[in-house]
């Protein structure tokens, strides 16, 4: 009976970590998955988590379900994040926001929307992108299709391709965007490229998505969302899918949220009442744990404030990890260019090398990176950069 169903080959991110914890060697480096690990190596839990951990044990409530759109708090902080508290369009209710399973749950209910309400939208997502969007997307059956966006040869953006190509879609086609720390190649758009990206998107009648994951890695927290604020500003309908999971360290807790932003606080409400739906139809309502936290931390000033920098501590770290690194490699291998390290943004950096070099990192270094290149520039510290640095130029000599 089951004798047609197929294999599923594992995902190829999270089978990585497998093959890490099974190596035995002893200098063996992660930098696959998109985990921030701090100066030791070890996966913080923030201070501020750790204040309203302790407010949520004491004393131990019980546990009712959660609305179906999440915690009135956790989808007020996902607002005020993404929009900044005094957005005219969050004063005037005509954005719609849920608190979601993570930010792969927000793309989720976000693709599940899109497929019943607008069934003839393509996806378009960028060249390269995060595998699962095109999961996500397609398994919702939206066609998926993709827009140049990075060219590896000269490690730099292919922006004018992608303007051409944004030209030529059709009417409420969605494009699916990364407001900053673009994952996997750390290539983020300027202000100005938006501001052409946005305008091309207002006048060929696209839908926006914007998935913003790394909110506080990039430049800061309001820089990092000048793009989802533009549109916004720009009264261009838009879909905005947030992930906590790393900018609060909460992995495993599953929080996000999506916001759905509205031409008028009626079109708000029924987009709102169809979010719920979606949700009652696919878990009902999410987890609450979490939620808490996030109500918790985001929506206390002082907490929040300590938020934002123990966040910015986590950027500032990456960004020293960045020069380091390329100076190493500037040292050892003095004529190539490894600029492209320190232009790049949040978690993770494309180093181009190809998937022969990056097996090699693997079965010689026990060095991990995604096989496209990509590198999480977070699980690099004192003690193991110059030794990522050396088997990297190990790998380019050869
Ligand atoms: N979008 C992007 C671009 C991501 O990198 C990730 C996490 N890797 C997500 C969404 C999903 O976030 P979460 O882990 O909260 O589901």
């Amino acid at each position: 009976m089951f004798k047609r169903i197929d294999y599923y080959a594992g995902d190829p991110i999270l089978g990585l970590m497998d093959k890490f914890f099974a190596d035995p060697n002893p200098n063996k480096v992660n930098l696959g998955i998109g985990i921030y690990y701090d100066e030791v190596g070890e996966m913080p839990v923030l201070d501020c988590v750790k204040v309203a951990e302790q407010r949520i044990a004491d004393p131990i409530a019980p546990r009712p379900y959660l609305p179906m759109a999440g915690l009135p708090g956790h989808r007020k902080a996902c607002q005020d994040l993404l929009f900044g508290k005094e957005a005219q369009a969050l004063q005037e209710n005509c954005i719609a926001t849920i608190a979601t399973i993570g930010g792969s749950g927000a793309l989720k209910v976000g693709a599940e929307f899109i497929h019943e309400w607008f069934p003839q939208s393509k996806c378009y997502v960028s060249d390269p992108t995060w595998s699962n969007h095109i999961a996500i997307f397609a398994g919702c059956d939206i066609e998926v299709g993709s827009y140049p966006y990075y060219d590896n040869a000269t490690s730099s953006l292919k922006f004018d391709e992608m303007i051409d190509f944004f030209e030529k879609l059709n009417k409420y086609d969605v494009v699916l965007l990364h407001p900053c720390c673009h994952n996997p190649t750390g290539m983020d758009l300027t202000q100005a490229q938006w501001d052409t990206v946005l305008d091309v998107i207002k006048q060929r009648e696209l839908i926006p998505f914007m998935d913003i994951a790394y909110q506080g890695f990039g430049q800061d927290m309001d820089s990092d969302a000048y793009a989802i604020r533009k549109a916004v500003d720009m009264n261009l309908p838009l879909f905005v899918s947030n992930s906590f999971s790393k900018n609060l360290s909460l992995y495993g807790e599953r929080v996000g949220g999506l916001s759905v932003v509205c031409p008028s606080a009626d079109e708000a409400e029924r987009v709102f009442g169809q979010l719920n739906f979606t949700v009652r139809r696919i878990y009902t309502s999410p987890p609450s744990h979490g939620g808490h936290v996030v109500d918790i931390v985001m929506n206390d000033e002082l907490l929040n404030q300590q938020w934002v920098s123990e966040v910015y501590g986590m950027r500032d770290r990456i960004k020293t990890m960045r020069l380091t690194l390329k100076s190493v490699l500037e040292t050892k291998l003095p004529k190539l260019n490894f600029d492209y390290i320190t232009r790049q943004n949040g978690m993770f950096s494309f180093t181009g090398l190809t998937p022969q070099q990056v097996e090699q990192l693997q079965s010689e270094f026990g060095v991990y990176m995604v096989s496209n290149s990509r590198m999480c520039v977070a699980g690099l510290n004192d003690s193991n950069v110059d030794y990522v640095a050396n088997a990297m130029a190990e790998v380019l000599k050869a």
